[in-house]
């Protein structure tokens, strides 16, 4: 006999209750669903509307969207081929929502989209603590706007998300990578200046340096880094517009008394990005210390097929990585809840009464449980105390011929007899 099959290495189940291996300990459902209610109701407060796009896109979107050099593309896509299509279980949701914004002609429906998501993407990483192979991302999009509070909002919209989930202390990121006219002369820059080095650099930045050298930027090498601190500046390459673009996030976010730093090395993994580019970070999330970040994407819609530039900013962020920025700052998650009563049953009449009358109780709104084995009284108590019920309904065959139940409080032990057509009444919390 073979063991039974397990989950696959960088995925984990979400359980009822925070336990388990993997991922599976990082929040019980409850705490999913509580932290999916929070992205919906702060998205509400800033007028984002939710967007669910499929998982499965056509890898098309993804090499063109996320662009073909970037480590997602090249290593990460879990992609495959069915019929003569090909198909990838999305890696982010940028791209599918440009997709979808182009595709529904979204900008019909007036002003700039100001759109939200939540979801599962996927990508084929090495998997460790915060980084996974199927992973939960929120996110939004500002479609259809180049002014410079768009930018600021997606990064406001993002910060506020931290205070709702308490994860302490962060650090915000902000870099501009300028326009595409500034982009070339500083990749050229930047090459030039590297030449010289090249025997020093290791193998991936020595392809980065032909393909995308902007991306040498985000190493981690020690040794790269220190000849990066006399490399020219990006920032010194900016045209007019995106220099004053840029002064401009700085004051709206200095206004709003959102900190951050200026990173001249921040870049993104994703091609798409334009002038503004952020990251979050939290110190302590370890090696994956990114909570989120996101960027100006200008150019995405016309990499995907549009026939003109269409201004977006967006942000994403993993809620892996805010659980555990909430674990570490010692931010209690929501439970399990309890139910508001549970039904106790002796004999076989009052069994079958029971059944009807939890259909009865929860028509009337209230979560009701009872043992769905045939067990003794004992064993049926023991049941309502694991379920947390404050409140035990108990039955007999006796009082359900005087149409009565004992309704017994579970903190003060008090028991009460009530008539069985009040008892809805008496139990609504
Ligand atoms: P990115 O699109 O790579 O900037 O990712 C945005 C956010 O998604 C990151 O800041 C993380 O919070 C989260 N994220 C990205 N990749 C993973 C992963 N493999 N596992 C868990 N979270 C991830």
């Amino acid at each position: 006999m073979s063991a039974p099959l397990q989950h696959i290495p960088g995925t984990f189940d979400i359980l009822p209750d925070a336990q388990g291996t993997g991922g599976s300990d990082l929040a019980p459902a409850a705490a999913w669903q509580w932290a999916e209610r929070t992205v919906r109701d702060v998205a509400g407060r800033f007028g984002f509307d939710e967007i669910r796009t499929p998982i499965l896109e056509p890898t098309e979107l993804i090499a063109r969207g996320v662009g073909g050099a970037t480590d997602i593309v090249q290593k990460e896509m879990f992609a495959f081929e069915k019929g003569d299509t090909q198909y990838v279980l999305r890696p982010e949701v940028t791209a599918p929502v440009m997709r979808a914004y182009l595709e529904h002609r979204l900008e019909q429906r007036g002003g700039v989209q100001k759109l939200f998501y939540i979801g599962p993407c996927f990508r084929a990483e090495r998997p460790q603590k915060g980084r996974f192979r199927q992973f939960h991302q929120f996110g939004c999009e500002i479609i259809g706007s180049s002014d410079a509070r768009a930018d600021a909002e997606a990064i406001a919209f993002m910060m506020a998300m931290c205070d709702a989930f308490s994860v302490g202390e962060t650090r915000l990121r902000l870099n501009s990578l300028g326009d595409a006219d500034s982009r070339p002369r500083y990749r050229e820059a930047l090459r030039a200046y590297f030449a010289p080095y090249t025997a020093d650099l290791t193998e991936t930045s020595r392809q980065r340096l032909e393909t995308n050298p902007l991306r040498i930027l985000d190493t981690k090498e020690e040794r790269e880094r220190r000849l990066l601190e006399d490399a020219p500046r990006l920032t010194d390459f900016l045209g007019d517009a995106a220099r004053a673009h840029y002064a401009e996030v700085k004051t709206l976010l200095g206004d709003a008394g959102i900190a951050f730093v200026e990173d001249p090395f921040l870049v993104r993994g994703l091609d798409y990005y334009g002038r503004t580019a952020f990251e979050l970070e939290s110190d302590a999330l370890g090696a994956q210390s990114a909570l989120g970040g996101g960027g100006r994407y200008d150019g995405l819609a016309e990499e995907i097929g549009a026939r003109a530039p269409v201004p977006a900013v967006g942000m994403a962020a993993g809620f892996e990585r805010f659980f555990l920025a909430m674990q570490a700052a010692g931010t209690v998650m929501p439970g399990t809840p309890t139910p508001d009563v549970f039904l106790v049953a002796i004999g076989e009449r009052a069994t079958r009464w029971a059944f009807s009358q939890a259909q009865l109780l929860r028509r009337a709104g209230l979560r009701t449980g009872y043992d769905l084995r045939s067990t003794s009284m004992k064993a049926q108590m023991r049941e309502a105390n694991r379920s947390g019920a404050p409140r035990v309904v108990i039955a007999g065959d006796t009082e359900l011929d005087a149409q009565q139940a004992t309704v017994k409080d579970m903190s003060s032990g008090e028991q009460t007899t009530v008539a069985l057509d009040a008892l809805a009444r008496h139990l609504r919390p």
